[in-house]
């Protein structure tokens, strides 16, 4: 059964003009609902601002929650490089204490989040990561949203602007038809950029040598899984896992006798708040791009093909996983890496691996450069120096020549190599909260967002518990 593919030679139709419900004239549009949509979000309505929310999905969490992406990557710094010996308690071992750089929004979903039972915080037991249920993580920011006063529109995939006056319009598909929401600005977290892209927003796409992107990767979550057996395997084999990954023998024992085929040379899988559980991270999908819709088919079909392998793999040869299956995997494939909106700023490798500092700082990250080889196999990681820590500036969030629109989460501006280090879950919540509250004192001031202060914006990030200052 294949997917369908890109016509060779496409013809193209006019549709009919068409009607849309007017369903909203908000101060602060956020379209999208994943980490940066939900740090937007909170950011612009603690800073005043009437808030509505559009989310193709009936649930927020974006990849956190939709593509079953665990754990929080680490927002702490590192004091120095470090490699701690026990690695069979599936968290990375190599990030040694440090302190928090993101806080914020991030800080109250984590309080919460942690009291109710739905994330380890993090320590250097979990190597710092933020491991998470994902239920829980929906219902968390759900409540978080509903309390701040956000309204939510869910089931409405943003197709298109109007451009309309002084207030910005998004057009909206849904089961009730076309509809429009209005907004003095609106803040693009669909992680794709699909809002700027439609405005007409500058993007680039891939790296500079070839425009390739990140693989995607299909996440799935096993259980019955005995962690005790699978850590004596670990003690026995301690050349065969490193904290999150490995198991290198057995896969070439298992492709040698063709039971494997898979772009990676190790498995990666990660602990949860559940004992009996884990996360893989380990099918990948290259040469594939998330805002093409016939890659994105294949990808779906290529990586549940390679989850049956792993999990089959897993069951047959890794101790501690016989009893183990399925329990459940992403709505869909995993989408690393798609539009960088052009702004402002363009933030790059050197700025972050340098930990520069900017006067416009408005959000703080300490993750690496962290490549998965857009072509197969292997990891390029490249890490800030110890105790490190490099600022975003406004002006990333900012596509250059558009007015009304901010962008915020994985699509801001930057190259390809420093995406990979600030599209980490807390970091993207960091540059949302600053979209959130620079679209909401802009709204209430009538100006663009390119004309609010920034000293403005940073004040109110700090008053709302953000970490700028080192
Ligand atoms: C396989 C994989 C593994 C990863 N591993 C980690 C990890 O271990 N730790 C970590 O911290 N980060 C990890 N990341 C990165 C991280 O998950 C993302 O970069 C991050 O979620 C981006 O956040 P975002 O809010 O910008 O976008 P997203 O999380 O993609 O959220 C975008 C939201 O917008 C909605 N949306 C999209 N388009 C539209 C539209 N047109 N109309 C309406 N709604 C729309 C989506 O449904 C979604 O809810 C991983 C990513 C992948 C794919």
């Amino acid at each position: 059964m294949p997917a369908l593919t890109r016509p060779v030679r496409a013809l193209t139709l006019t549709l009919p003009p068409r009607e849309a419900v007017l369903a909203a004239e908000t101060d602060v549009l956020v379209v999208g609902g994943g980490p940066a949509g939900i740090g937007a979000a909170l950011g612009a309505a603690a800073a005043g601002a009437e808030v509505v929310l559009a989310e193709r999905y009936a649930f927020l969490g974006g990849n956190a929650t939709a593509a079953l992406v665990m754990p929080l990557m680490s927002f702490h710094t590192q004091r120095a490089t470090f490699e701690k010996e026990d690695g069979a308690k599936l968290f990375p071992t190599d990030h040694g204490p440090g302190e928090p750089v993101v806080a914020g929004a991030l800080a109250e979903l984590l309080r919460r989040l942690v009291g109710a039972g739905g994330a380890i915080a993090p320590s250097l037991d979990t190597g710092y990561t933020v491991p998470f249920d994902p239920e829980l993580f929906k219902l968390t920011a759900l409540e978080l949203l509903d309390e701040a006063g956000v309204q939510l529109l869910f089931h409405a995939f943003a197709s298109g602007v109007v451009d309309d006056g002084p207030a910005r319009g998004v057009v909206f598909e849904t089961k009730s038809g076309p509809l429009v929401a209005r907004a003095r600005v609106v803040v693009d977290c669909t992680g794709d950029g699909d809002v700027a892209a439609r405005a007409g927003a500058r993007y680039e796409v891939g790296r500079e040598e070839d425009g390739l992107v990140q693989p995607m990767t299909l996440m799935f979550r096993m259980v019955q899984f005995e962690r005790e057996a699978f850590e004596a395997y670990v003690r026995g084999h301690p050349d065969q896992w490193r904290g999150v990954h490995g198991l290198w023998d057995l896969i070439r024992t298992a492709s040698a006798a063709g039971e494997l085929d898979l772009p990676r040379e190790d498995l990666l899988f990660f602990g949860t708040p559940h004992e009996a559980e884990v996360s893989v991270n380990s099918t990948r999908v290259t040469r594939a791009l998330g805002i093409d819709v016939f890659d994105w088919s294949r990808a779906e079909l290529e990586s549940r093909r390679q989850m049956r392998q792993i999990a089959a793999f897993l069951r047959r040869y890794v101790p501690g996983f016989e009893n183990a299956y399925i329990a459940q995997s992403g709505v869909h494939t995993g989408v690393r890496e798609t539009r960088r909106i052009v702004g402002d700023y363009r933030l790059t490798a050197e700025d972050v691996l340098d930990a520069r500092e900017f006067d416009d700082v408005i959000a703080r990250g300490a993750y690496p450069v962290d490549i998965h080889n857009p072509k197969g196999s292997g990891t390029v990681l490249k890490r800030l120096p110890p105790g490190a820590a490099y600022d975003i500036p406004l002006r990333c969030l900012l596509p250059r020549e558009i007015e009304g629109l901010l962008v915020a989460g994985r699509c801001i501006s930057g190259s390809h190599e420093a995406h990979s280090s600030y599209r980490v879950m807390p970091i993207v919540m960091a540059t949302g909260q600053a979209a959130g509250v620079c679209a909401a004192l802009a709204a209430k001031q009538h100006l663009t967002p390119r004309a609010v202060p920034v000293a403005d914006v940073q004040e109110m990030l700090i008053a709302q518990g953000a970490h700028l200052a080192r």
